[in-house]
C-alpha cells in the first residue's frame, strides 16, 4: 500500500464539475452542522451512514443524499468512494471519520478529495508525534515525566490511545501511583502493555476551555471561532458531592465526555489564546508541510497564575463545535452572521471555487 496520490487526487477533483460539488462526511461526531453549513453556503450534501444512525439527519433535513453502509468503516470501501466521487464529493474529516475508517486507510487508500492536510492526523493521533508539534511551537504544555520515581507534584496518568478519560487518574506520589497501577492491574483494567505506556504529566490546577481555531490557508489567517468547556462523567458528578462525603463515597474518578457547554474566556486571555494559535500554525507550517489546513482545536486548561496551557490537539473539526451549530460570541464577532465550523468550511471551499485555488485546500 502506497500513500495516497497527490496528484491523482488533484486530477480526480480537476474531472469534478464545480458547479456541482457535495460535501460529504460520515454520518457522526461534528457532521450535522458541516451539513447543515454546506447547505447554507449552497452545496448539495451527502452522508455516509450506518444503518441505524439516520434518524438525525432526516429529521434536521441537513442531507440531499444518504450513502447507508452496514458499519461506518465501509466508507472506506471502493464501492462507497466511487459513489463519493460520482457525486464530485470533498470529504469533510472528523474525529469519528478517522477513528472509523483507520488512520492508514485514510493515509493509504482513501482516493476521494479531503478538504484539510491529511498528513497531520497522525500527528493528533499519536501522542509523541503531538507532543512534539506543540513543544517545537513553542506552546505552553504540562510538564512530562519519563519515570514514575521523578513524580515530585501531582501529574495525571494516561494510558494509550483516545479512550475518552476513561482508566486516567491523578497521583500526588510515586508511591500513589504504584498502588494505583497494581490496584487497576488486578482489576485487569489495564495489562501490562499499558503501563509500559503509560504518560505521565504535570496535573493542571484549572478550567478547561477548548478552543476551535480555523486557519484559512487562502487567507494565511488564523480565526478563533468558538470555545467549549466538556461536561465529564464522572469527575463533574463528584465535584457535586460535598468534599468529606467524596471520601466515604470511594468513588474512582473519570473523565469520560458527555457532552460541552459553550463558554467564553475573560478578555484579558484573548491575546494568549490568538497567539498560541498562531504559534501551532506556523510549527505546522515546518513540521508538517503545507500545516494546518482548516479546523483545528486545542484543549486547555487556564490555571490561576492565568496561564493558557494546552494538554491536547486535534487537527481537525472537534466535537466541541457542536456548541455552536449556529453562531458563537467569537464567530459573531468575525463574520457578524451565523457561522458554525461546519459552514467556515464550506465557505473556504466555496471561496476556493470561485478563485480557482481550490488545490491549496483539497488534500
Ligand atoms: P482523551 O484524549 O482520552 O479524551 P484527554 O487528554 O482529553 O483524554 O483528557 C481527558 C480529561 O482529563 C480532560 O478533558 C481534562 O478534564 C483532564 N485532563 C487531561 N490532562 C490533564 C492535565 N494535565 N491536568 C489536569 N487535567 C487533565
Amino acid at each position: 500500500m502506497g500513500k495516497v496520490n497527490r496528484d491523482e487526487i488533484l486530477n480526480i477533483l480537476n474531472g469534478y464539475n464545480k458547479d456541482e460539488i457535495t460535501i460529504a462526511t460520515l454520518a457522526s461526531h461534528s457532521s450535522l452542522h458541516m451539513l447543515k453549513g454546506a447547505q447554507e453556503e449552497g452545496f448539495h450534501t451527502a452522508v455516509v451512514c450506518e444503518k441505524g444512525r439516520e434518524v438525525p439527519y432526516q429529521r434536521f433535513r441537513v442531507v440531499d443524499d444518504f450513502i447507508m453502509v452496514d458499519e461506518f468503516k465501509d466508507i472506506v470501501n471502493d464501492e462507497v468512494q466511487d459513489e463519493l466521487r460520482n457525486m464530485n464529493s470533498i470529504v469533510i474529516p472528523h474525529g469519528s471519520f478517522v477513528a472509523y475508517a483507520g488512520l492508514d486507510r485514510v493515509e493509504n487508500d482513501f482516493n476521494v478529495p479531503m478538504f484539510g492536510n491529511r498528513d497531520i492526523l497522525r500527528w493528533e493521533a499519536e501522542r509523541d508525534l503531538e507532543r512534539k508539534l506543540m513543544v517545537e511551537s513553542g506552546i505552553r504544555i504540562p510538564q512530562k515525566y519519563g519515570d514514575p520515581s521523578d513524580i515530585d507534584r501531582t501529574v495525571m496518568v494516561k494510558f494509550p490511545g483516545a479512550r475518552g478519560g476513561r482508566g486516567y487518574f491523578v497521583a500526588s506520589s510515586t508511591e500513589e501511583y504504584h498502588e494505583k497501577i497494581d490496584s487497576m492491574l488486578k482489576r485487569n483494567w489495564i495489562g501490562e502493555e499499558d503501563v509500559a505506556l503509560a504518560h505521565i504529566e504535570e496535573y493542571v490546577s484549572g478550567c478547561n476551555y477548548c478552543i476551535h481555531y480555523f486557519y484559512s490557508a487562502l487567507n494565511d489567517e488564523v480565526e478563533v471561532l468558538g470555545m467549549d468547556s466538556r461536561y465529564e462523567s464522572n469527575i463533574d458528578g463528584v465535584c457535586r458531592i460535598p468534599a468529606k462525603d467524596q471520601l466515604d463515597v470511594g468513588l474512582d474518578p473519570s473523565y469520560v465526555i458527555t457532552g460541552n457547554h459553550p463558554v467564553v474566556m475573560r478578555e484579558s486571555l484573548l491575546p494568549q489564546v490568538f497567539d498560541i494559535g498562531d504559534k501551532l500554525v506556523d510549527g505546522a507550517k515546518k513540521l508538517v508541510p503545507p500545516g494546518m489546513n482548516g479546523p483545528f482545536c486545542l484543549q486547555t486548561l487556564v490555571n490561576d497564575d492565568l496561564e493558557v496551557i494546552v494538554f491536547e490537539m486535534s487537527a481537525r473539526s472537534d466535537g466541541g463545535t457542536n456548541t455552536f451549530m449556529d453562531v458563537s460570541p467569537y464567530s459573531y464577532l468575525l463574520f457578524g452572521e451565523f457561522m458554525s465550523m461546519g459552514r467556515r468550511i464550506s465557505r473556504e471551499i466555496k471561496t476556493g471555487i470561485s478563485e480557482d485555488n481550490l488545490d491549496v485546500i483539497i488534500t
